[in-house]
């Protein structure tokens, strides 16, 4: 009898990568400054290449490029089955590169290789499939107007679109912003993270592999305040996708305004009040606050960094959760078993300490973590802090790393009142057995996104955005169409 095993995978190691360039128009340059930047390793520190460093110049280009692929390339006048298409194409060559993709995010971000796996190559191939059915069913309506005339309306393209990343999900944010804009027939320029700009470079090396014309994507990596600045106020440049930080949002959609007016989606910053009440799964509920707020490094716009829980079940719950916090494997993003790798930079590695300096200095008690992890490389321990009220800072400012708060309350009306309390609303969460509770919860949050005994769960399918503060417009889903088409009325004399 044959004993045959599958061969073991091999172990996934760092890969080595060359001097980045620009795509433009279909062309591999330089920038137009030949200037250069590096991008580095956040678990080492060192540099892992050079990357051309795009500038008003070169965004330029590339916004001329993106004009004459609309409007004089093959692109325009395609079916839109065949973008659809392309788009399937595009999943295709991703997941036919998913390890190779995976690693390069990790190398690149920090994030376990585990993670790169297992959420951001299948999420971001889930989105392009998901786009791609919908090219081809992005229509308008007949209207019964008064009068011997034949009215309707067309869903056309928006035009060139901007886009600007942040670091945090480099290829998934990419897949949220590419995936309807190309259904929907708009030629694109994405500027990516200035710590994160490797998957976007490869990507768009697969794109014009699978058959793209030249110009529909071209990517420019650069600085905020020059590639983003040049990009967001274009005089040329229809509409601007933006996802970072709500400071820098405003000053994008300042730039637009004083511009062109171009549409502005923004998808900023959250502070997620996370609700549990004594009557939770509790067990679940621990899980779910621990992967709420740990995941990504605590790197999430979502995160649940208010943790509320219900005073009859406080100490329970703190306890469970602060042996998971000090159990955690903090380490190597390309061991298999690391749970959490380094933050992204120097620069968010000293925020992050800086708001647990805050966090003691404030009063409230440290009962995990605190410090960093190694001599090299950005890690920091998971860190819980107890006892934390609502004007602490850690309670209202977004920390983006591993800094779990957890607050303390008594009754439904005063969590809601709580939760509220925040010029953010991206994403809330309830824990509850009761249907009563999380019905209330969830239509009295003012959150983008509510989840009831379950978090971060996230589908290309589900719209995704921010109330308040936490940005404009809705990604994923049949929403985002909206964002990337301009509604055109044609009336008709009989
Ligand atoms: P950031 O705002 O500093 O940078 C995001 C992007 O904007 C980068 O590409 C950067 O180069 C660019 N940028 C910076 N200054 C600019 C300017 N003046 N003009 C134009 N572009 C400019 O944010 P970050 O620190 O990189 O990312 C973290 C933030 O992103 C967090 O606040 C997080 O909550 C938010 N985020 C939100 C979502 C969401 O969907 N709501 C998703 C991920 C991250």
């Amino acid at each position: 009898m044959s004993t045959a095993t599958a061969p073991a995978k091999p172990r996934p190691t760092k890969p080595r990568v060359a001097d980045q360039q620009l795509l433009i128009g279909g062309k591999w340059v330089d920038s137009v400054s030949g200037k250069t930047f590096e991008t580095l390793d956040p678990a080492s520190g060192e540099v892992i290449c050079r990357v051309a460093e795009g500038d008003k110049a070169d965004i330029d280009l590339a916004v001329r490029a993106a004009r004459a692929a609309l409007e004089t390339g093959p692109w325009g006048r395609m079916n839109a089955s065949e973008r659809g298409r392309l788009i399937n194409k595009l999943a295709d060559a991703i997941e036919a590169h998913k390890e190779e993709l995976a690693a390069l995010e990790s190398l690149d971000n920090g994030k376990p290789i585990g993670d790169s796996l297992a959420a951001d190559l299948p999420l971001s191939i889930q989105c392009y499939r998901y786009y791609a059915g919908w090219a081809d069913k992005v229509f308008g309506q007949t209207l019964p107007i008064n009068g011997p005339y034949f009215c309707y309306t067309r869903h056309e393209p928006v035009g060139v679109v901007g886009q600007i990343i942040p670091w945090n999900f480099p290829l998934l944010m990419q897949a949220w912003k590419w995936g309807p804009a190309l259904a929907c027939g708009n030629t694109i320029v994405l500027k990516p993270a200035e710590q994160t700009p490797l998957t976007a470079l490869r990507v768009a090396q697969l794109a014009q592999e699978v058959g793209f014309p030249d110009g529909v994507v071209n990517v420019v990596p650069g600085f905020g305040p020059t590639a983003g600045a040049a990009l967001s106020g274009h005089m040329d440049v229809d509409k601007i996708a933006f996802t970072g930080e709500t400071g820098t949002g405003k000053i994008v959609m300042t730039a637009a305004a004083q511009s062109n007016l171009k549409r502005v989606s923004l998808e900023l910053g959250g502070k997620s009040p996370n609700i549990v009440f004594a009557d939770a799964d509790m067990d679940a509920a621990v899980e779910g606050a621990y992967f709420g707020l740990f995941f990504n490094q605590g790197q999430c716009c979502v995160a649940g960094s208010r943790l509320f829980v219900q005073e009859s079940a406080y100490d329970e719950f703190v306890h469970k959760i602060v042996a998971k916090a000090k159990g955690r494997k903090v380490g190597d993003p390309f061991s298999t078993d690391t749970e959490q790798g380094p933050q992204v930079s120097q620069e968010q590695f000293d925020r992050v300490m800086g708001y647990i300096d805050a966090g003691q200095k404030d009063g409230a008690k440290m009962l995990a973590g605190g410090g960093r992890v190694g001599e090299k490389g950005y890690f920091v321990q998971p860190t819980v802090f107890t006892d934390v009220t609502d004007e602490m800072r850690i309670a209202k400012e977004e920390i983006f790393g591993p800094v779990m708060s957890i607050l303390k309350f008594k009754d439904t009306d005063e969590v809601l009142a709580r939760g509220n309390r925040t010029n953010y609303g991206l994403a809330a969460a309830v824990w509850t057995r009761d249907i009563g509770k999380a019905l209330r919860l969830s239509n009295g949050l003012k959150a983008g996104t509510v989840w009831v005994n379950c978090y971060d769960v996230f589908d290309a399918g589900a719209p995704f955005g921010g109330f308040k503060m936490s940005g404009i417009g809705r990604e994923l889903g049949q929403y985002a169409l909206q964002l990337y088409t301009e509604v055109k009325t044609v009336t008709m004399a009989l």
